[in-house]
């Protein structure tokens, strides 16, 4: 049989832990906190099958079906609820590329509508105060619990055999196919590293260099207001910021930080100006008395920051690296709605099978020099 190591409680992680397990593979899964205490604990859980790329829109397709499939089995909660981006009026160069990555993704099969302003306004009056360029709306798409999608996913990981070692950080030895903990030293056939923003890292000590950046994005949830679910999950591509429904409020997420941060020494506070400007955006997006937004009181609940990780490419780095030694990683604040297909895809190829060639991360030699970009983004 087969043993498996994965490093890393995240979506990614406790996926491909599951996946491995049900195929047969005896499977450690470590986590040095919680499940879900990393990156995907944080996310905003929106997942969409919106790529323009075909690999990428048959992934997040998968994806989508698996979110729903447990959705049925009433492991979680998954809410269809419609995705739409626009650009602004005077933002000529974001409409044009609304529309181009429509007429993409509709090349790939993907559900979706480009709409003009008359459209988008009859649509969405939640969306009144938006003058709208172009915009675009995907109906393969919807939200959930993030944090209720890793503990469901780690308790059938469990089910199917794997062990799950919470509370148990480590390191990587040897040629990276062993892993060292407080309690010692053990070996595998192959190890799976999905410690998000820390896979860097747990790389670095076996001297295996990756090209990947952690940066740092914020979230906020306003307190409830009448009619939040009128709100479509939303892109505003030129004001770099989107939204969706949430606990009865409203979800707004961005304040993206461009550059690299040191995962274990960033600042965990949202920043006061991004928690301003959002609920700026909000009122400004809602109109005058149109949409559910009108109050000036809108209040904040609560805001929070996590870590995304950037790749010269804006691809993943999702594969073999080393002989055994397989990296998930990359995903440019798009892992979370991609983890139930990438999970899949690596524990399949940690068992022989295909990867997913645009992902190899033998594509770069780990010393590029490179900008961190933001993911959400229309641009090229
Ligand atoms: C504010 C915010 C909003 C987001 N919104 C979305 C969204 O709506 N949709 C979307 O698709 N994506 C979203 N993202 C991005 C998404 O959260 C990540 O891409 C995804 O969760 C990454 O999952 P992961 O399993 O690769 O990593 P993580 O969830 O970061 O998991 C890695 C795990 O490894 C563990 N670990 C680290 N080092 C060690 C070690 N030495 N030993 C053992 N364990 C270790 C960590 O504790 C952690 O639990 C968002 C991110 C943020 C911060």
């Amino acid at each position: 049989m087969t043993r498996v190591a994965v490093v890393g409680g995240g979506a990614l992680g406790v996926t491909a832990a599951r996946d491995l397990a049900a195929r047969g593979a005896d499977t450690v899964l470590y986590e040095r906190g919680e499940l879900g205490s990393g990156a995907s604990g944080r996310a905003a859980g929106i997942a969409y099958d919106a790529f323009a790329e075909d690999t990428d829109a048959a992934v997040a397709a998968r994806a989508v079906e698996r979110f729903r499939e447990l959705g049925e089995e009433g492991a979680i909660e998954f809410v269809d609820h419609p995705y739409v981006w626009f650009a602004r009026t005077g933002d000529d160069r974001r409409a044009e590329a609304v529309r181009e990555s429509a007429e993409r993704m509709r090349a790939n099969g993907r559900d979706v509508e480009t709409l003009d302003p008359d459209e988008f306004a009859d649509r969405f009056p939640a969306l009144a105060g938006v003058d709208v360029a172009a915009a675009a709306l995907a109906r393969d798409a919807g939200y959930l619990d993030p944090a209720a999608y890793v503990a469901a996913m780690g308790e059938r990981a469990e089910s199917a055999g794997a062990d799950l070692r919470r509370r148990t950080p480590v390191r990587l030895a040897a040629d990276g196919t062993a892993v060292e903990t407080a309690a010692g030293t053990e070996r595998f056939d192959a190890v799976l590293v999905a410690a998000g923003a820390h896979t860097k890292r747990l790389l670095a000590g076996v001297d295996v260099p990756i090209p990947m950046k952690p940066y740092r994005v914020q979230a906020l949830v306003t307190d409830p207001v009448d009619g939040s679910e009128r709100v479509p999950t939303c892109y505003d591509a030129t004001e770099g910021r989107y939204a969706r429904p949430r606990e009865g409020g409203l979800l707004v997420g961005d304040g993206t930080d461009e550059r690299e941060f040191d995962p274990d020494d960033y600042d965990e506070s949202a920043d006061l100006e991004f928690e301003r400007a959002s609920l700026a955006w909000l009122r400004e997006i809602s109109g005058d008395g149109a949409g559910p937004v009108t109050d000036d009181d809108l209040a904040l609940r609560r805001s929070w920051v996590g870590l995304c990780t950037a790749t010269p490419d804006r691809d993943p780095l999702l594969g073999e690296i080393r002989d055994g030694l397989y990296v998930a990683t990359g995903w440019h604040g798009h892992g979370f709605m991609r983890a139930p297909a990438l999970g899949e895809r690596i524990a399949e190829q940690i068992l022989g099978g295909d990867g997913v060639a645009p992902f190899d991360p033998n594509r770069f030699d780990g010393d590029e020099t490179f900008e961190v970009v933001e993911g959400m983004t229309v641009d090229d």
